[in-house]
Formats: structure tokens, sequence, C-alpha cells
């Protein structure tokens, strides 16, 4: 969606950091070009590893991993499921698709996460779910929302897309939940293009999403020799990646380090060269609390209204920058107002989603085009 143009700065540019052409060339070789190949192996092993999670699968997208986290938890319709309405479409997607109902939540204005000061309101008798958003990979309030969540036996889904080896309280995103998703997309700082993992904390779901994966049968269990044939056992769907596409996405993991340490600089060099002029013009920075490790996936501020975030685009654009906004709330979208969403429902939403400019942040953003942005920027005045 968002494509360069000679001598402009991206909002995003996919990165390639080191043996991603290398590690398909062996892909090719092995001649293993369907799911759950070497390459893939690898993936699932590192994430286990490095997240502590018992079980790791990749998906082609964080989208089929969430829509496998909707068929895992068995939803079915009138059935609730409770999700922030700041969040990109697939959170809820997923289970509006097995015709459950969201139940949307407003967020934080500081982290903007979902407010768990909000969130026991909302349940009722039906709410099947808890869906939360580690919003730009610093981690929701997880001690208040699963103390509420086991209270009530409500499971907890994270959509991890932003937060791949962030931690909050030292522990990692990804692990709190009986399930959490991540995003291998390419505006994600890990990226095959397009893919996903569904990451499973309780034990009891591995069997069934093993199943689910591969067209609902036991052919994992198969090639594990534990049982002797593979046959239809439950429904089921294909959300495998190509080992191709695992070769690449592995070399990327590898070098997490090195992706997290240039993405941390920026974030960091946008945060000092910024934090004068945000106050002299009231926009709000970026928050993250000490109990949080974030992920630097995005770097985004909060102008006072709709009519100077706007010009402020404008004014970057007319630089050859280009600067994006996000999410329009999903209680008042089309699909939104169906399940009865109106104005006033999340008013935090409703305000930040006039408020929030993103800017151009990526893993190899040279530091001449960075400074070409912030210079930009430090020539608007909100007025
Ligand atoms: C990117 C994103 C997704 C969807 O990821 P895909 O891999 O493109 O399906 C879901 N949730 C959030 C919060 C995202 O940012």
């Amino acid at each position: 969606m968002y494509r360069e143009t000679a001598m402009s700065i991206p909002f995003n540019k996919p990165t390639q950091v080191g043996r991603e052409a290398e590690y398909m060339a062996q892909a090719l070789q092995k001649n293993h070009l369907a799911g759950d190949g070497p390459f893939t192996k690898r993936a699932h092993a590192l994430l286990e590893e490095v997240i502590g999670v018992p079980k790791a699968l990749l998906t082609t997208s964080c989208t089929h991993a969430l829509e496998m986290s909707a068929l895992l938890l068995d939803l079915k319709e009138g059935d609730e499921v409770i999700v922030p309405s700041f969040t990109f479409v697939s959170t809820v997607n997923a289970f509006a698709l097995r015709n459950a109902t969201p139940i949307f939540a407003d967020i934080r204005p500081d982290t903007l996460n979902l407010d768990e000061t909000k969130l026991e309101s909302l349940i009722t008798p039906r709410t099947r779910a808890i869906a939360v958003v580690h919003y730009a990979g610093v981690g929701c309030e997880m001690d208040a929302i699963l103390e509420i969540a086991n209270r009530h036996h409500i499971p907890v889904v994270e959509d991890n897309a932003h937060g791949l080896f962030g931690t909050y309280k030292g522990r990692q995103l990804g692990t709190f939940g009986v399930m959490a998703t991540q995003s291998f997309h390419e505006t994600k700082n890990f990226t095959s293009g397009e893919g996903g993992a569904l990451l499973i904390n309780d034990p009891k779901y591995i069997e069934d999403a093993e199943i689910l994966r591969e067209k609902g049968t036991n052919r994992s269990r198969f090639f594990r020799g534990q049982v002797d044939k593979y046959t239809w056992v439950n429904i089921g769907s294909s959300y495998l990646p190509s080992d191709m596409l695992a070769a690449f996405l592995v070399a990327q993991l590898e070098e997490r380090d090195q992706i997290q340490a240039k993405r941390r600089n920026i974030w960091e060099t946008y945060y000092k060269e910024l934090e004068a002029w945000a106050e002299e013009n009231h926009v709000q920075m970026p928050f993250v609390p000490a109990h949080c490790e974030q992920t630097y996936h995005m770097f985004y501020l909060l102008f006072p209204n709709l009519e100077n975030r706007q010009a402020a685009i404008a004014h970057l654009k007319e630089r050859g920058i280009q600067a994006v906004f996000h999410y329009l709330p999903l209680h008042l979208s089309p699909m939104g107002e169906k399940y009865g969403g109106k104005p006033g429902d999340c008013p935090v939403t409703e305000t930040i989603s006039d408020q929030l400019l993103r800017l151009p942040f990526y893993t190899n953003m040279t530091e001449e085009d960075q400074r070409r942005v912030i210079e930009a920027l430090k020539e608007f005045s909100v007025r």
C-alpha cells in the first residue's frame, strides 16, 4: 500500500538483514517447498525457545492465526468476545467469522492498550473470550487483565502482532494468554512478506491446533510416528506457509538482536529530537511504562486534534515524507454499527483515532532520512 517514489521517504520499507536469499536458495536446494519443512521446524524451535512457549506453529498470516484461535476456542453464534475498538480489523474479524458478537472495549489514553479498568463491566454470562492487543509492542496490563479473566474463567488471546520479543514485568509477550498470534507481514519488525504464527500456552489446544492447521487431519502425528496412517479427524483448513517463506523468516528471526537494536536507535532518536518540539506544540509522545520492555515497532505522536494532525500529514507530504494514521474506531465502522456500535461508546478510542500520526519507521532507515523527517516536523507548528 505504501510505495516509494523518487526522493521520497516512505512510511515503511521491508528490510533484508542478511541471509534471506541464502536460506531461500537452501530451501530450493533441499527441494522441500511445502509447509513444515526444515526451515519451518527451525522457526518453530527458535520461537519456542526464545519466547518460552510450549508450541509455536507458523501460519500464513496473523489473521489466519487469529481465525485458528476462534476455531480452537469453539466460538459460536451468540458468544461474546471482548476486543479493543482501537485495533486492526483482523483482531475482531476472526471472531465475527464464527458468528461471535464483538463487544468493543475502550483503551487507556497513555499506552493506547485495552483499558483494564473498564474490562470487567463488559463481561456477561455469554463472554467466551477476551482478545488483547499489545499496541506498538508495549504490554497491556496483563496482571489486572488475567486476574479478571481467570476469576470469570474466560480465556485470553493475545494479538501480539506488534509485540514479538517485548516483555511485561520481565515476561515475554505472547506467554500470557491461552494462545497468542504473531504477524510477519512486511510492515512488522520481522517479516517474510506475508506470514504469521500461533503460539500456544495451554497444552490442551496443541493437538487440535495441529489438526486444524493440517486440513482436519492427524498428519502431524503421522509424521511423528504416533499413528500409522493419517486421516480426517476434525474440521480444518490449510494454514501452513511454504518452507520458502519460513527460510526468509528464519534469516530475520536469527538477526533479532541486530534488528531490534537498529529499531531502538531510530525510536530513541525520534524521541530525543522531538521531545522539546512536542512539548511546545502540545503534542503527546508515546508512553512506555517502566515495567514494559517495548519492541520499537512504531513511532507515533498524538496531536491536539484532527485538524492539526491532518495539517501535519499534509505538511510532511509536501516535503516528500509519508506519515500515516490508523486505526479508525472499529465500533463506528459499517460492520461495528451492525453490532450496535455508536459514537460515545469508546470515547478514548474516538479521540485518539483523530489525533494519532505515525512517522516513517523501518529497520534500515538511514540517519539522513530520519534527520529529514525530524527537521520537516520541527518546521511545523500546531496552531
Ligand atoms: C498486522 C496486524 C494484524 C494482521 O496481520 P497479518 O499477518 O497481515 O494478517 C493483526 N493484528 C494487528 C494488531 C496487526 O497490527
